[in-house]
């Protein structure tokens, strides 16, 4: 189980291929190098010396998601006793089976520490924890090696919820991966982070959502995800015929999408598989044009709270692309002031096109049945929904409707292997960010564990991610993309 030769690297033509990904380098953009000038000044030379001196924040640069680069940059060391730790080690192991299906990982894993080497990623299997004193070997076995994580490594926890029925002693070791995970998530240096998957009792540990999301923490997608745990409820789900294109096949309605993170989502998409119809309104439609043909997706120029926008939406992708089955309720906007200061106007229209239109097109699609074959919903809420944000009262309650709206949506598509979810974004390089006044942005950016904000794609990736196949067992949950901000959970 210890080495294994590398999987190769998966090519197709140029021309099948999408543009590049907006935003998935801070390099290559020069409106994301501008907007965070101190985080590429502070990777070396004088300035880093003056930072390290005068105990300055020194962002890392992230490692982003590269079509057929490597899973995990190193050896996977699996730490955990039991037939699930073992099962889980052992798949992570395992060469893929034929046809190139993602049933083994192929990567280098090892069951214990081994003196001097250097690790890509750290597991901790603790689906067998009865006792808080169980954590005891698993964590110190960590902690021995997390000086020899590499950067941008991972260490992600596999855990059981705690419930009410639970003997205490069985709770309290459950909830204790929770204090754990996200203070060790706050440890950890050089672009790595600590993430989570909890999986519902019942649910066997090589189940696809669990698999899949395993995958996502483990990889270069989650860039910017940091001390988050996320449930996996039901062993739904199917993991994709080829890793690099889970959404093959697919077509997916993305609403917002002539800039920013849309236009973001739009790439991300398109490059895992997906035929996209990039919406906007309409005074957007050069921008929104460049988008649709940059992915070779379509455009639908339209604004998301007219009436009668859900059946403009089913009739654009039914005549366009046969079907639909994964729709992404981006378009958002702020209209920030306290709350004395607010005009009725203000507030209606935020709600507006914040919550009460995906609420709207979501009906409709419902209603019409369009939604049959494993349907994705995702919805951009945010931090401000779930921590509150000063002069942002309508937004944040906006966006904790939202994560409203997709707990209760989730059942609804339950009957056809569906699936609804929200991401909240933190600090974002956007241009809705870059409206913040300097200082407060200046700021704003360092608040969280990475120390600085997230590019547009790394709220693409974790949208991509829920829309896939993989994610059939994550049900109505609300995934932070934050870097681990300070505010809120
Ligand atoms: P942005 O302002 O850069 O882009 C939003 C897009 O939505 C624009 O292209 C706009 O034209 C479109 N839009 C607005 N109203 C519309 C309507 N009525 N119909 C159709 N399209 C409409 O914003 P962004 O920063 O890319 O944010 C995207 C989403 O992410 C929003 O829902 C936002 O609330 C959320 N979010 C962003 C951040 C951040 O830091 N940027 C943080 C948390 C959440």
């Amino acid at each position: 189980m210890t080495t294994t030769t590398p999987r190769p690297a998966l090519h197709r033509p140029a021309t099948d291929r999408p543009g590049p990904v907006p935003g998935s380098d801070p390099g290559s953009d020069p409106a994301l190098t501008s907007a965070d000038a101190y985080l590429r000044l502070v990777q070396a030379g004088p300035a880093a010396a003056v930072a390290r001196r005068l105990g300055l924040p020194r962002p890392p640069v992230l490692r982003r998601h590269v079509p057929g680069a490597p899973l995990v940059e190193g050896p996977v060391l699996v730490l955990g006793r039991g037939a699930e730790a073992d099962a889980l080690a052992g798949l992570l192991a395992a060469a893929p089976a034929a046809g190139g299906r993602a049933d083994g990982w192929d990567l280098d894993v090892h069951r214990h520490p081994t003196e001097g080497l250097r690790y890509g990623a750290v597991v901790l299997a603790l689906t067998g924890l009865e006792h808080p004193g169980d954590l005891a070997d698993p964590v110190l076995a960590l902690a021995g090696v997390l000086r020899r994580l590499a950067p941008a490594g991972r260490v992600v926890t596999v855990s059981r919820p705690a419930r009410a029925g639970d003997p205490p002693a069985r709770a309290a070791a459950r909830q204790a991966v929770d204090g754990f995970l996200r203070s060790l998530a706050k440890e950890l240096r050089g672009g790595a982070t600590g993430n989570g998957v909890v999986v519902a009792d019942g649910v066997d540990v090589l189940a696809p959502a669990v698999l899949g999301t395993l995958r996502f923490l483990l990889s270069a997608r989650s860039a910017f995800v940091d001390g988050q745990l996320l449930p996996v409820d039901s062993g739904a789900g199917t993991l994709p015929a080829d890793p690099e294109r889970p959404l093959e096949g697919r077509v997916a309605v993305v609403t917002g999408a002539a800039r920013g993170i849309g236009a973001a989502i739009a790439s991300v998409l398109a490059r895992d598989g997906a035929r996209v119809v990039a919406v906007d309104v309409p005074a957007a439609g050069e921008a929104l044009a460049g988008v649709a043909n940059g992915v070779r997706g379509t455009a639908l120029a339209l604004d998301v709270t007219s009436r009668d926008a859900g059946r403009r939406i089913l009739e654009h992708a039914l005549a366009r692309h046969g079907h639909l089955d994964v729709v992404v309720h981006n378009a958002g906007i702020t209209r920030d002031k306290l709350l004395a200061n607010t005009t009725p106007d203000r507030w209606a229209s935020v709600l507006a096109v914040n919550v009460e239109a995906p609420l709207r097109i979501t009906e409709h699609l419902l209603a019409a049945g369009a939604l049959t074959d494993a349907p994705r919903v995702v919805a951009l809420a945010s931090t401000s929904g779930i921590a509150g944000n000063r002069g942002q009262t309508g937004y944040a309650a906006s966006k904790a409707a939202v994560m409203g709206m997709v707990a209760a949506t989730a059942p609804l598509l339950a009957a056809v292997g569906g699936t609804a979810n929200a991401v909240a974004p933190g600090f974002v390089e956007t241009e809705m960010t870059a409206r913040i006044p300097a200082l407060t942005r200046q700021v704003a950016r360092r608040l969280n564990t990475l120390q600085q904000g997230g590019l547009p794609v790394d709220v693409a990736e974790a949208v991509a991610f829920l829309a896939s196949p993989a994610a059939g067992g994550i049900l109505g949950q609300t995934l932070r993309v934050c870097g681990q901000s300070m505010v809120g959970r």
